[in-house]
């Protein structure tokens, strides 16, 4: 399959890190990237808690940084304690949500089909989603890795995707905050074919144009091997997006 290179999205998840002090991490890297001396060659985008969204929204204004969710309620509004609708994200300076991370899979029994409804509440709301896949341990020393990101592909991706509202995030689940990679065949398999259910499910154009990251244990001394493979068109990045000189590092792999 030929090479495909979209523009990169580097999109840092900050999970449940982050007190108003982490604003001044997001404060770095606006300064960061608007004093160098060319415009960075990705995307850029931070996912803080939903708690410091507005005053991270505020210091990333007219940065060009993009902020996104982490999560959100399938439900615009209700009678639901303690959730957050991608109404309230997108009102709180959100352009984006994660769904389905792996962390929701596991800790709160999200399933496919609640993953593809969240990510068509994102749609709702005006926000891209970006939809997480990825095998477990056990997944993948069965063999199963193809069989699981294929069949979460299919049963996750909403209604109406396309390369301006959808994201797919390819994160095996043993690689996640671990400081495990897996091999770069193995990342070009998963998104190769990735790549080609998108095409098989959306069509020639949309399929090739949709973003596939990678996520999974990437920081700055791996990001150039990992940013360089085929179907990778950028990170989703947890532990090394909290400090913006980590952060930067992977930026600076473009
Ligand atoms: C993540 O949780 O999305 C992630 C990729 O985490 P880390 O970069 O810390 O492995």
């Amino acid at each position: 399959m030929a090479v495909n290179r979209p523009k990169p999205l580097v999109a840092g998840n900050w999970k449940m890190n982050g007190l108003k002090a982490a604003a001044k991490e997001l404060a770095l890297l606006v300064k960061a990237v608007a004093g160098a001396k060319s415009k960075p060659r990705c995307d850029i985008m931070i996912c803080p808690p939903a708690t410091i969204l507005s005053l991270c929204a505020e210091t990333a204004r007219g940065s060009g940084i993009k902020l996104g969710g982490q999560d959100c309620h399938t439900e615009i509004s209700g009678a639901h304690t303690g959730d957050i609708s991608a109404e309230m994200l997108k009102n709180a300076g959100a352009r984006a949500c994660i769904v389905g991370h792996s962390e929701r899979r596991t800790d709160h029994g999200e399933s496919n089909s609640e993953v593809k409804r969240k990510a068509e509440a994102a749609h709702r709301a005006g926000l891209m989603a970006i939809v997480c896949l990825g095998e477990t341990a056990a997944e993948r020393s069965l063999g199963k890795t193809i069989k699981i990101v294929g069949q979460q592909l299919k049963a996750s991706l909403p209604e109406g995707a396309d390369h301006k509202n959808c994201v797919i995030a390819y994160e095996p689940v043993w690689a996640i905050g671990t400081g495990k990679t897996p091999t770069v065949a193995d990342i070009a398999k998963v998104h190769g074919y990735i790549r080609k259910r998108l095409i098989a499910l959306l069509g020639d154009e949309t399929g090739m144009k949709i973003k596939i990251l990678y996520g999974g244990s990437v920081k700055a001394s791996n990001a150039k091997e990992l940013m360089g493979i085929s179907n990778v068109n950028g990170a989703l990045v947890g532990g090394a997006s909290l400090k913006a000189k980590d952060f930067l590092g992977i930026i600076a792999a473009y």
